[in-house]
């Protein structure tokens, strides 16, 4: 079968270099007669693969030398409880912002550590949009405040990056890391799942400002606890090998196209030629509002459960999968992370033309 277009929120897409660079490379790294997933992590060869992968990490994002860059396992929920065992350290409180589902659990599991306040929510809105918070919305005590920038399920984004004067901001970054520039200084820590826009399932990367680093809780397991990880260079037990191999394929991918501002054009032209399509009918409805909408998953409904269904059933056999929206959501989602080509997206758009004149409403 031939490649399709894979519209998955997550795992996702990987471009077609990458994945067909480590299959040349899978069974012979670089003369060293194995793949990278039967090398010892301490190997000399191992070590050259994590340190060009931070090193490009740090260089394609622009991350200051005050900032340690982290590579870990358990994907972006674990730090959900890592953040408040890390930073809920001097008031035990902490303020969250939610505007979707991950924000929600992120906000729950912090209630696990100390006082966690919701200071803004679009959930009566079905977090169509997302909250605007000035600085005296926050809380004066707060050790931080918690964001998600991007909102995978519900497709939106923040259209602003909150003030939060000497608290430092926490932003879950999963679903839009590495598809445009951001200034990773506005940040305390920023974290983000690998397997939507960066790796393979199985690493999750950590952005932290240094000085936030060492006042873990007592309480903090060895293996959640930043400052220990930052200390052992990602090191301290066996790190994702292989997912780690594999964002330093993407990096260099991302570089050879002309880093973050050429993917951020790239991935606004594509968000676009959904948006603007979506905004010159009213067949489909796009339920989420202007403002906060997310470049990465795009959310469209037909406004019928039976024609939303028929619509992912015939996309998939058209060869474009999984755009079966989020069950909270219903309706459609494409996502459409760095890997997806814009090919993949006009082919979307004809197909919705294609079924708005098949299927007509009553
Ligand atoms: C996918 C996702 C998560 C969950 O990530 P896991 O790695 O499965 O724990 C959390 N936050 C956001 C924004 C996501 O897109």
């Amino acid at each position: 079968m031939a490649r399709v277009f894979n519209f998955s929120a997550g795992p996702s897409m990987l471009p077609l270099e990458v994945l067909e660079r480590a299959a040349a490379e899978m069974t012979n790294y670089e003369d060293s007669g194995m793949s990278v997933m039967e090398m010892s992590h301490r190997s000399p060869v191992y070590e050259k693969i994590i340190g060009e992968a931070e090193r490009l990490l740090r260089k394609v994002m622009a991350i200051p030398e005050t900032y340690k860059v982290l590579f870990l396992q358990g994907g972006a929920s674990t730090q959900f409880a890592a953040v408040p065992l890390n930073l809920m350290n001097k008031n035990k409180k902490a303020d969250y912002i939610l505007s979707g589902q991950f924000s929600t659990k992120a906000y729950k599991e912090a209630q696990k550590y100390g006082e966690a306040k919701a200071i803004a929510s679009s959930k009566d809105a079905n977090f169509s949009f997302v909250p605007r918070v000035t600085k005296a919305d926050l809380s004066a005590d707060a050790d931080y405040l918690h964001i998600c920038f991007n909102n995978t399920i519900y497709g939106t984004k923040f259209p602003y990056i909150p003030e939060t004067g000497e608290t430092p901001l926490v932003a879950d970054l999963s679903s839009c890391i590495l598809s445009e520039p951001v200034d990773v200084e506005k940040f305390g820590l920023i974290y983000a799942g690998a397997q939507k826009n960066m790796s393979a399932a199985g690493l999750t990367v950590v952005i932290v400002r240094e000085d936030l680093l060492g006042n873990a809780r007592a309480e903090t397991p060895t293996m959640l606890d930043y400052k220990i990880m930052a200390d052992n260079g990602s090191m301290y037990n066996t790190p994702p090998c292989y997912c780690i191999y594999i964002l330093k394929l993407v990096l260099e991918w991302i570089q050879s196209l002309g880093g973050l501002e050429e993917m951020k054009k790239r991935n606004e032209k594509k968000a676009a030629l959904l948006y603007d399509y979506l905004d010159s009918q009213d067949y489909y409805l796009a339920p989420v509002e202007k403002a906060s909408r997310s470049m990465m998953n795009v959310t469209f409904v037909t406004g019928n459960e039976e024609l939303d269904k028929k619509f992912a059933k015939e996309a998939d056999a058209a060869g474009l999968k999984n755009l079966k929206g989020h069950r909270s959501v219903g309706g459609m989602r494409a996502s459409i992370y760095n890997a997806m080509p814009c090919e993949g997206v006009e082919k979307l758009v004809a197909f919705m033309k294609k079924f708005a004149a098949e299927n007509p409403k009553e």
